[in-house]
């Protein structure tokens, strides 16, 4: 394509409402514009890229044995009632309402119009399994949309949904939808990691998140430097074993004054000791009964692990009246000792200190070599916390690492959770009524944009994948008066074409400057550069955009030469 003709509006300075530098790079590179908070439009480069990725996110689906459908983005509530979820999933669900005042929601997922589909179509255990999917945009009203594509209100998914007839069949479905995501994201060209991910309160079910690696995800990746168990960092089952740090020998309890001193960080240098000789305790209305969670200074609670422990669904952290009434003392020096009426629970790596330092539930006041069991009682020790750095792996007990990741996509195990609330059945060879036994599979086809470019940048802009790069090669000549160079770029340009290869050609009438500022900002991958000189010489010069290399490449073998390398080696024929 000419570079003329297309819109690729590019800008020289940073835009100010981008944080992230996908976003940042995204506008800058004229891919996409913002409509209104989490609301983007693509433009030609960006669709491009869009394309690429829905092309090879389908080519492994068909291949996996779904099959597309497409499902309408506006759907009546009444479905939504049947499961539940039209009261549960709160406001961001993006409800309206039609002339004659029903009520209907545009789609932030499909369970419910695909199930309402299978249960009237799919009569026998004959038809299945079946795997049915969609590229569709969806909606979700995010409390917070932000870094442009990685969490709009509008945005690109591809999901699926498999129906089998028993558990066993739906985990056979399951590890093909699973297969297929590594075959994905390995095909896009980006690093990642599978990882085990949380189910939430509905648990013992499978879920794996696919994160792509990146420095500024959002998710937290625990990984074992041995074996390959991953898992969120929120969902990694730990153990505790041998004797936690202390502060020596267990002496006394004993009161000290911190005045003003409330954080983990603040007592703990004032004391001159770690955070892993305190004892943080955090006070909770768990559906509304008080319970204290006691967790090592530098570990992190887990709200999901102890949902799960007591069994609750609401779990909100006390606020500053609540710790008065239950501890006694301000928040900020809530602890154990003299806890009454409370629930106590503790994580695992606190059972094994001997004594800590804790808070005292009275202003300015902490407790020295807090022993558990002596000083105070906790009701049950269970794991409760995320993991971090230097934590085992819970498979083979190696010191596992924490990266950090951008989630692009989640397979999920289901069961009946769909089929029974919305009686969705089969009759199976007895020819007795079954519900089915479904799995979700949803991958964030604009999301990966955005993690494609976290992950592959530099300072001067975007390092395309191959895969998905807009275009394949970038043909710059630099003086553009000269026919020499006219030419020969048309000439390049014509047969790459031919060839099917992705080509942009630079025909604007720019200082060289700005083309390959523009250049390193698009960030094709090979970018061909012709020059009077290089052309007397018989020479064009390459540069690869990822490593900067740049070499010479004689004129006459430059086509076959770009060919092979966007193509790979030709097959010779045999003779
Ligand atoms: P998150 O925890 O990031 O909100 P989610 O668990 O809500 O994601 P799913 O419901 O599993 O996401 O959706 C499937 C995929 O869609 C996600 O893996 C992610 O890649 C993508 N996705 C989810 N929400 C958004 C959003 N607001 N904008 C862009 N992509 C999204
Ligand atoms: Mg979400």
């Amino acid at each position: 394509m000419r570079y003329s003709k297309l819109l690729i509006p590019t800008l020289r300075e940073d835009p100010t409402e981008a944080e992230v530098v996908s976003h940042r790079l995204m506008l800058r590179a004229g891919m996409i514009r913002k409509v209104t908070a989490g609301i983007y439009n693509f433009l030609p480069v960006g669709f491009r890229v869009l394309s690429k990725v829905a092309k090879i996110v389908r080519e492994e689906m068909e291949h996996a044995g779904a099959q597309e459908v497409l499902l309408p983005a506006l759907q009546p509530a009444e479905l939504w009632q049947e499961t539940g979820r039209w009261k549960q999933y709160g406001k961001e669900l993006m409800r309206l309402k039609d002339r004659h005042d029903r009520e209907f929601c545009l789609g932030p997922t499909h369970e419910e119009v695909i199930t309402d589909l299978v249960r009237r179509e799919v009569k026998s255990y004959r038809q299945l399994p079946i795997n049915l999917y969609q590229i569709q945009t969806k909606f979700r009203d995010e409390i917070r949309p932000r870094f442009g594509l990685m969490r709009g209100r509008e945005f690109i998914m591809k999901d699926a949904y498999s129906f089998d007839m028993d558990p066993e069949g739906a985990k056979e479905s399951y590890r093909k939808m699973y297969d297929a995501y590594h075959k994905i994201f390995s095909r896009l060209g980006l690093r990642f990691r599978a990882v085990e991910a949380d189910t939430g309160l509905i648990g013992g079910s499978s879920s794996h998140e696919f994160m792509v690696l990146a420095q500024t995800g959002e998710e937290g990746i625990a990984s074992c430097t041995k074996c390959d168990y991953a898992a969120n960092v929120e969902r990694a089952e730990l153990k505790t074993g041998g004797r936690g740090p202390g502060i020596g020998e267990i002496k006394p309890l004993e009161q000290v004054k911190t005045p003003g001193k409330k954080s983990v960080e603040e007592v703990s240098s004032f004391l001159k000791i770690t955070p892993q000789q305190l004892v943080k305790t955090l006070l909770f209305s768990a559906d509304g009964r008080p319970v204290a969670v006691l967790v090592r200074g530098d570990h992190q609670v887990n709200e999901i692990k102890v949902k799960r422990l007591l069994g609750v669904s609401e779990l909100v952290l006390a606020d500053a009246g609540q710790v008065e009434a239950w501890s006694g003392g301000p928040s900020g020096f809530s602890g154990p000792v003299g806890l009454r009426n409370i629930e106590i629970i503790g994580d695992l790596s606190v059972e094994i200190m001997p004594e800590a330092i804790v808070g005292a539930n009275e202003k300015d006041t902490h407790y020295l070599h807090a022993s558990p069991g002596r000083d105070y009682k906790v009701d049950r020790f269970a794991d409760l916390r995320n993991a971090i750095a230097g934590d085992l792996c819970p498979r083979c007990g190696a010191p596992m690492t924490i990266d950090r990741g951008i989630e692009v996509g989640h397979v999920f195990l289901l069961g009946t959770k769909y089929s029974e609330t919305m009686k969705a059945t089969f009759l199976d060879p007895k020819g007795e009524e079954q519900f089915f036994v479904m799995g979700c599979y949803g991958i964030g086809v604009s999301r990966i944009i955005a993690a494609a470019i976290e992950q592959n940048h530099d300072e001067k802009g975007i390092i395309w994948p191959m895969p998905i790069a807009p275009f394949a090669i970038h043909i710059i000549p630099v003086q553009d008066q000269s026919e020499r160079v006219m030419i020969t770029s048309e000439l390049i340009y014509g047969s790459l074409v031919r060839a099917g290869i992705d080509t942009l050609i630079e025909d604007r009438s720019e200082r060289a400057g700005v083309k390959f500022n523009d250049a390193d900002l698009l960030g094709i991958p090979y970018q061909v550069v012709l020059g009077e000189k290089n052309l007397h010489e018989g020479v064009v010069e390459m540069k690869n955009r990822r490593t900067g290399e740049k070499q010479k490449i004689e004129v006459e073998k430059v086509i076959d030469y770009l060919i092979e390398l966007v193509q790979g080696p030709r097959t010779q024929p045999a003779s």
